[in-house]
């Protein structure tokens, strides 16, 4: 059973988030997060809880990583509730600054990871996106200074964005990426979910069941992209969603496959609703 642990403390500014890390025990796991906590976030401070002497979760809605007309402002917010289910999970500091402390006046640096930051996300939400993402993490990194951070493998791009960021900037932390956790239907945990009603929920798991008869093919050995990508169109168009991409790509340079000779992650963006879900499958075929 998971107990609140007493000590668990929330900071606000980065003076005191250093204070407070300066002599902690190590090593120190961190788990970024924008809130609106769930079973995917808490199995990703589940592990960093077992693998560290120290935990830390971020709480921070980064504005650079939302275009314009995308949902900053109704984003699901509520850090008492977070607060509570990190204390649960075991995590030892929260950390959850201000938009003004993150962003300063005269703010002017930006982190680029070039070929990674374009396709898939970067395409559907504009280039922007991934810099957003990489520079609010390396901000992060820099002012936790973890030996271990935490990222799921639902957000696989954003996951491989960091990868090659701390490997191109020598950062020194380990990157773990973590499996997806998902509803009993397949459906991939996020905090957007809350956004589908009764009826759009039900068509959300048309997503998984995509990936899922793809993946089945990719593992059948059928190599043609065409015909892989048919199948979980098929699946789609069976709920009466139009993906923004359905995209069959090598896991690690996110390059477009057209003939499969090794493991490729079949990746797949919708709007639903209100919501709009992402989620990928990595699969490889037969030896
Ligand atoms: P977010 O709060 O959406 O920025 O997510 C924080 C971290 O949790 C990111 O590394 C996500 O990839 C990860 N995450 C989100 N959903 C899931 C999920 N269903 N399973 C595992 N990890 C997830």
């Amino acid at each position: 059973m998971t107990q609140q642990r007493a000590t668990i403390k929330t900071a606000r500014t980065i003076a005191e988030v250093r204070a407070l890390l300066a002599a902690v025990p190590r090593p120190v796991g961190l788990v970024p997060t924008m809130g609106a906590l769930h079973e995917g976030h808490l199995s990703l401070l589940r592990l960093a809880r077992a693998a560290n002497a120290t935990v830390v979760m971020s709480l921070f809605v980064n504005p650079a990583q939302f275009a314009a007309g995308e949902d900053l402002a109704s984003y699901p917010r509520d850090e008492e509730r977070d607060t509570r289910l990190a204390g649960e999970a075991g995590v030892d500091v929260v950390f959850a600054p201000a938009t003004a402390e993150m962003y300063p006046e005269g703010f002017a640096t930006a982190i680029e990871v070039a070929g990674l930051s374009e396709p898939l996300e970067g395409s559907a939400r504009g280039a922007a996106h991934f810099r957003g993402v990489a520079t609010v993490v390396a901000k992060l990194l820099n002012i936790v200074a973890p030996d271990v951070a935490y990222f799921g493998q639902k957000d696989a791009q954003q996951a491989a964005v960091v990868r090659r960021m701390a490997r191109d900037l020598d950062m020194p932390v380990a990157i773990e990426v973590c499996p997806t956790a998902r509803a009993p239907d397949g459906l991939a945990l996020s905090s957007r979910n809350a956004y589908l009603d009764g009826e759009d929920r039900v068509r959300a798991a048309g997503l998984w069941r995509a990936l899922s008869a793809a993946a089945a093919l990719v593992e059948a050995g059928e190599r043609e992209r065409g015909v892989i990508a048919a199948a979980a169109q098929r699946e789609l168009a069976g709920e009466g969603i139009r993906a923004d991409y359905l995209a069959i790509v090598d896991p690690d340079t996110l390059v477009e496959v057209t003939t499969v000779a090794g493991p490729v992650m079949i990746a797949v963006a919708a709007r639903i609703g209100a919501a709009r879900l992402i989620d990928n499958i990595v699969a490889s075929p037969p030896a």
